[in-house]
This record gives structure tokens, sequence and C-alpha cells, in this order.
């Protein structure tokens, strides 16, 4: 089975399955214990808070371990605006932002919190100056991913980081990092980012690790009260093994940051040029969005179908995201973008790994050129 899936999750790395093992065999103490046992694994979640430090460009005080990116971001956005409540009660984010961010500000809504949601173009990215322009005296925090989930639109979060901070100092920049992260380069401590988001599965570390970098100097409230570890802000004890395994996976992707980069843009590339052959494919990814995202519709066929044909043929790919492709609703995002209920209730995501050839590209339009032949006969049946 050749595997297309990397948005949603990525194969660990053998050396990060490797290390994993070895921490849960030889270092099953709590962190927190004052024992030998308690101390060697203190000492390896030291280390790894330094690794993802040094990944980040960041300080080791400044990482807050987390058990995915989904407690990441409502930590961030929760912690943030129920900590600076006497100083206002706007949030403002974007229409196109994962169900962990949007779903937090929603939540906040019902909690008497005022909620800008910034209307994206039709490439997928906000305007900058919409954003600066939806900042008000009372606004507290911004959120705008790096890298769109579906798509694979590249917000300008720099800029916008840059700019707030200049013309707003006092409100908060929080930007969901995890698409971005080893795909589309960005210096967090340059950037304005007082808040940033990283999961470890979508770079070929664990699942149920995350991380979230905290500026210093800005506080949270806690959402997860308890014995106090991560700085009081984040309670439970560390889940060690999976922690280390991050470090580790944050250190290989960045390393290998720019070879990655090369290798998905000529494989994207490729795709893109096999797509052209299929003239009512409707390409929804922007010509330079994140290099290891390729988004497509073919309107009145149901994606699912299409999926089904490819997996038959052993290429997985994804309807929509992988937290979304359960339901039936069309695309939040691709309606924000302005496209038509029949784009958005058909969209088939490829997202690329760092094993992936211009073979396998081949592969795919091959594929997916028989699927579109064999379900075009089929088309009114399928609606
Ligand atoms: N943010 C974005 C942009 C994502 O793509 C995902 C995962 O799909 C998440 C947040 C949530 O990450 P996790 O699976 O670690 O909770």
């Amino acid at each position: 089975m050749k595997y297309f899936d990397h948005a949603a999750s990525t194969p660990p790395h053998p050396e990060v399955i490797r290390t994993i093992a070895e921490v849960m065999q030889a270092h099953y103490g709590n962190p927190s214990s004052l024992h030998a046992s308690g101390e060697s694994g203190f000492k390896l979640l030291h280390r790894a808070r330094e690794v993802c430090a040094q990944a980040l460009g960041v300080e080791p005080s400044e990482i807050v371990f987390t058990s995915g990116a989904t407690e990441s971001n409502n930590m961030a956005i929760k912690g943030a605006a129920l900590q600076y409540r006497t100083r206002g009660k706007h949030l403002i984010t974007s229409m196109v932002e994962h169900p962990s961010v949007y779903e937090s500000f929603r939540q906040l809504e019902g909690l008497g919190f005022e909620v800008t949601f910034v209307p994206v173009q039709t490439d997928g990215t906000v305007d900058i100056e919409a954003v600066m322009q939806a900042v008000r005296k009372d606004t507290v925090l911004v959120s705008i991913m790096h890298v769109n989930n579906e798509t694979g639109s590249i917000q300008p979060v720099a800029e916008i980081g840059r700019e707030l901070k200049q013309k707003h100092p006092r409100v908060l920049f929080h930007v969901d990092g995890v698409q971005g992260f080893g795909k589309v380069p960005l210096q967090i401590k340059d950037s304005g980012i007082d808040l940033y988001s990283l999961s470890a599965h979508k770079i070929r570390g664990p699942k149920g690790a995350g991380l979230l970098y905290v500026r210093k100097g800005v506080q949270l409230f806690p959402l997860l009260s308890g014995g106090g570890q991560e700085g009081g802000v984040r309670s439970g004890t560390e889940n060690v093994p999976a922690l280390v395994g991050m470090a580790k996976a944050l250190r290989l992707a960045k390393e290998k940051e720019g070879e990655n980069i090369r290798g998905w843009r000529n494989v994207r590339q490729r795709l893109v040029e096999g797509m052209a052959s299929l003239p009512e494919l409707v390409l929804n990814s922007p010509a330079d969005g994140a290099p290891h995202i390729l988004h497509f519709s073919y309107p009145g066929m149901k994606p699912e179908v299409v999926l089904h044909c490819l997996e038959e043929d052993g290429l997985e790919v994804s309807t929509k995201s992988a937290c979304s492709s359960k339901t039936s609703e069309p695309s939040r995002v691709l309606l924000a973008m302005g496209k038509s209920m029949e784009v958005a209730q058909s969209g088939i995501r490829i997202s690329l790994g760092d094993e992936h050839t211009a073979e396998d590209a081949d592969l795919l339009i091959e594929a997916l050129t028989k699927a579109v032949k064999r379900l075009s006969g089929l088309k009114g049946g399928l609606k």
C-alpha cells in the first residue's frame, strides 16, 4: 500500500520507535519522583526540552509539553483568553482554522467572549490588512494558522506577527504551526509570535505528544489543575517516552528540512502536471501552497468513492482532513475560499512524505485517471 496521507499522520521514524522503546523499558520512573528512577526520567525530559527548543530556535523554559496540538491549541486560546479576560474580551481568528482552534473560539463565544472570524481570499489566505483592521482596544488574542491542513495555503504569519507587535504590542499572537513545521521555514523569534503549537505525529513522531511554545512573560490560565507539572500550566505526569521520541522527530525534521522541501516540490509539481490531463478536476491548493499538500475536487463524484477506487489500486489518500473525513458536511475551508457547494463536497487531499518519488506521483495520476474513467459512466448515480 502506498500512503499519501501524511497531513493526517506520518509513519514514525525507525529511530524514533527505537528511542521510545528504550525509554519505556529503561526509564519508567515518574519524572517528578525523587529517587534515581524518577531522576533519570526527569533528565531525559530536560534534554528533550532542550532539543525541542533548539529545533524551534527558542528557550527550553518556553516549551510546555502537551498531549498533541489539539491540547496545545486549546491551552493557548482558552488559557490566554481566561488569563487576560480583565484586559478585554475580543478575540480574532480566521475562518479556515483547524477544528481544535475554531471550536475553541466557538466555545469562548458561548462564555461571553466576542470573536471576529476574518474571511479568507480565494487562495485561502487572510488579508493582513483585514486582520489589522479587526483589532480593537479590547482585543487580547489573534490566532492564525501557518499552513492550512486541507489546502496547504500558507498564511503570512510572520508579516502579521510583526505588524501586530508594532501597532498593538499588548495583543498576543498564536500560531498553529502543525502543518508548517519542517515544511515551510518560519523564524518564531523574529515573527512576533507569542504562542506556537506543534504535534509530533505529523513529523514522524508518536501520536499523543505535542508542545506549546509560550514566550517568556506570557501567562496562561491552566486548563489542567493538579500536581503543577510543566511550570504549573499543564498538570499531569509527562509522557516521557513519547516526548523524548518527539524531540528526536523534531531534530530529524529540522535537519532534513531543506532536502525534504526540495523533494516534495518536485513530486507535487509532477502531480500538478499529471492532473492537467484531467479536465474536470478542480485544483483547490494554490500554486504557492505548502510543498507537501495537494487538494483537488472532482465535482459530481463522491470523494469517498474515488478514495476507495484508489485504495483498490493500493493508494491511500484522504477526503478533506482526518478530523472531518467521517462527516458528510461540505468543507468549511473550501466554502470560505468561495468554492461552490459541489466543489466543497468533493474534496480529496494528497499529502506527501519524505519517501515519495516522481514515480509515486505517476502511479497516483495513473490510478486517478483510471478511477475517473470508471466512475464517469456512473456519475449521475454517484451524486
Ligand atoms: N492543527 C492542525 C493544522 C492540524 O492539522 C492538526 C491535526 O490534524 C491539529 C491541529 C491537531 O493535532 P493533534 O492530532 O496532535 O491533536
